[in-house]
């Protein structure tokens, strides 16, 4: 089934702009030369700027899902000598326990729930850690946790802090400078609003210290890092990605800057869940990030019955959960190119759904 002319609210993929679409509708050309190598240059000091990244700061840019942005963050600058806090919220957080397993990095599963973490200080096990990570939006709950109190926490027991940003890049502040973040994760498919396919890492000059020598080919940070220097990549780049995030970052800045897209997720974000207010729907967090509502039917209707009558009788796509939630919650993205009027699809249908006129 094509679902192109369907509204899309998943957080990812995202609804993406005309713009970006249609760089994505050309000939990709050729790489190996200094006219895309600018282009990387271009993509590596947008992001930079993005994230307020320290001086020295680089980007490895990586053709494959963010899965493999967080499992090479860990194989190139994690080791048997660690002992690394991960924070486990969800799906997300369960999927850096296992890429520690994998590669043997000694690790503690912190679960958490109810908080975003302002409290770590007292939260956290009284244990010698070395290094803290956290997907910054646990995107299987709709969850944002406080970068803010998690860097002061790493800069005072001096733990190299790796976050995964994903889900709130653009739509949600990152400050790796403010927030003592050595290393960032992010993808083109959620808050850049570009198709998946392309991630990046962002090494502070502390990280670029700590990149060691490992076993794999593919995610070797060390050819990443030596053939960036010239703007390429050891192997084939998602080409038309790169060009679609040059075009994107471009977008951005001329739209005011990220702290201007933030406000604009952050209008959209609020403005649905105002909107919603005289449904039996309730928010599953009171820490919410701008780039997601994660809604609990309050009057016993099953989320998944929800999530697939909205797909067939309105196109209208939001993301169910899985597993034991599959009936418990249902998840609404705010990233990518919303505008007030394409929301009111989503809310104008649920209304339409429940038989509740709308205020
Ligand atoms: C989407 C996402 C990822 C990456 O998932 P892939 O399916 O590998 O692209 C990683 N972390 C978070 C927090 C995400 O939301």
């Amino acid at each position: 089934m094509i679902y192109e002319d369907y509204y899309i609210f998943t957080p990812g993929p995202v609804k993406m702009s005309e713009e970006i679409m249609e760089v994505g509708g050309k000939q990709t050309p050729y790489f190996r030369n200094c006219e895309f190598s600018d282009v990387t240059y271009a993509c590596e000091k947008g992001l930079i700027e993005m994230v307020n990244a320290p001086e020295g700061s680089r980007v490895i840019f990586l053709t494959a899902s963010g899965t493999a942005g967080m499992e090479s963050v860990v194989m190139n600058l994690l080791n048997k000598d660690d002992n690394a806090l991960v924070v486990n919220g969800g799906g997300f957080g369960g999927r850096f326990v296992k890429i520690c397993d994998v590669h043997d990095v000694p690790h503690h599963d912190f679960k958490v729930q109810n908080t975003n973490l302002w409290d770590i200080e007292t939260l956290a096990p009284k244990e010698q850690f070395s290094s803290l990570i956290v997907n910054a939006h646990e995107t299987s709950v709709g969850h944002l946790y406080s970068l803010d109190a998690m860097g002061a926490y790493a800069k005072k027991n001096d733990l190299f802090f790796i976050v995964d940003a994903i889900s709130m890049l653009v739509t949600d502040p990152i400050d790796m400078t403010a927030q003592n973040i050595d290393v960032v994760i992010a993808s083109s498919q959620k808050g850049l609003a570009l198709p998946p396919g392309l991630t990046m890492v962002v090494l502070a000059p502390r990280a670029l210290e700590k990149v060691q020598d490992v076993k794999s080919l593919y995610f070797n940070f060390k050819d990443y890092l030596s053939n960036g220097e010239r703007g390429q990549t050891p192997y084939t780049p998602a080409v038309t990605i790169m060009l679609q995030l040059e075009a994107r970052l471009a977008q951005i800045a001329r739209r005011g800057g990220v702290e201007q897209s933030i406000k604009s997720a952050k209008a959209i974000a609020e403005y649905f869940r105002e909107s919603i207010k005289d449904l039996p729907l309730k928010t599953y967090t009171e820490y919410m990030p701008n780039a997601m509502t994660t809604l609990i039917p309050t009057d016993g209707k099953s989320a998944m019955d929800i999530v697939n009558d909205l797909e067939k009788n309105y196109k209208v796509m939001v993301c169910p959960n899985g597993g034991a939630e599959r009936d418990i919650i249902f998840r609404v993205s705010h990233m990518g190119d919303m505008t007030r009027a394409y929301t009111d699809v989503l809310v104008n249908a649920l209304y339409d759904y429940y038989n509740i006129e709308r205020k």
